[in-house]
């Protein structure tokens, strides 16, 4: 039942230890990108200058682009690249997702020993309790298993939208070397593109294995347990969006998989005891310091509540027009798991007309 500070001080270890394994993908994924680019940018220079002559003034045809061997070159060395790319995407993020699966499998009897009588019996076997040994494999290969399914695709999409930014062409001025150039630049934005594409996958994925293995920490602690509590990252303030500001202190049934925030979303799930009473001890227990997220919002500066809600959204809650459980929405697509996610201002318009009609 309580949560205390110390458990909160835990919540708060286990999320830069995620955050570093975080950080530490996104710098590899950059560095290896900016690398990529930088040893085929002559190729390309080179191959799009050979398309300038081919054209005669005009940009080439799709069939003349085809035919010619620079622009063609260029085209594979970039798919090869991008392919190796994706194989250091599926490394990393595999590699990522064990390190996050571990940190939360084993911070869990932590947590609970945190809300647990000091010095109990209870709180030292939940600290010591032993788990399974495969959990962490069969999460990593879940993990591997989605990164190779279609969802996520990552070298074909960069590569098609890199070759028809070439068919496209540019419009071809007075002066080639400028037209180079420009090309050049709109080649590089499909190529971060597909960096930006790696980076979601990358990050979504780890956080995801993070938190299935906090939830199955959390099931072999499951008859003290009543729940788990929705834990966002109030601290980071504008950072965080409205829905999972809204959505932060809900507590859920132990059996429900989550914290479902949006793709990137951080939030994690805090495992939340049964009260001392119910667990047999004779003893006050101390009240709960889980921090009540509107409280800490309207205690923000009026500049950071605008930027985390938005002109609008903010006018409507300030006037009492909408709920704060009305801020986040939960989206279905077939495409990936569902998700919480911020309900858009026209949606939240309707809510309000309907609540003053
Ligand atoms: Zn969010």
């Amino acid at each position: 039942m309580a949560i205390t500070p110390e458990t909160l001080a835990l919540v708060e270890q286990m999320r830069r230890a995620v955050g570093s394994i975080l950080d530490s993908i996104t710098r590899s994924l950059v560095e290896a990108w900016v690398r990529a680019w930088d040893q085929m940018a002559v190729e390309v220079a080179a191959g799009i200058a050979e398309l300038l002559q081919v054209g005669d003034g005009q940009w080439p045809s799709r069939r003349q682009i085809e035919q010619t061997a620079r622009a063609m070159s260029a085209l594979e060395v970039i798919a090869a690249a991008l392919a190796r790319l994706a194989a250091l995407v599926r490394n990393l993020t595999v590699a990522g997702a064990a390190e996050a699966a571990r940190l939360a499998l084993d911070g869990q009897g932590e947590l609970i020993a945190s809300q647990l009588p000091y010095g109990s019996t209870l709180a030292s076997a939940a600290r010591y309790r032993r788990q399974q040994p495969d959990t962490v494999d069969a999460i990593v290969r879940r993990t591997a298993e989605r990164i190779n399914s279609s969802r996520w695709p990552l070298a074909d999409e960069a590569t098609a939208a890199m070759k028809r930014e070439l068919i496209r062409g540019v419009v071809v001025g007075d002066n080639p070397r400028t037209a180079a150039a420009r090309m050049v630049r709109n080649l590089e934005g499909e190529f971060n593109g597909g960096l930006t594409r790696a980076l979601n996958l990358a990050r979504t994925e780890v956080l995801d294995a993070h938190r299935q293995a906090a939830e199955i920490g959390q099931e072999d602690h499951g008859a003290i347990l009543d729940g788990w509590v929705w834990h966002a990252e109030l601290h980071r303030g504008t950072r965080t969006c409205p829905s999972c500001w809204a959505l932060h202190g809900t507590v859920h049934p132990l059996s429900e998989p989550g914290p479902i925030d949006h793709q990137q979303g951080r939030c994690s799930r805090t495992p939340k005891t049964k009260s001392w009473a119910d667990l047999g001890f004779d003893i006050d227990e101390p009240a709960d310091v889980t921090p009540d997220a509107r409280e800490v919002f309207d205690s923000l500066p009026d500049a950071d509540r605008l930027a985390i809600m938005g002109r609008r959204r903010l006018e409507l809650l300030d006037a009492g027009a909408i709920e704060w459980a009305d801020l986040p929405q939960l989206r279905t697509t077939p495409e990936w798991r569902d998700s919480w996610g911020v309900r858009p201002v026209r949606d939240l318009e309707r809510i309000a007309k309907q609540n003053t009609a």
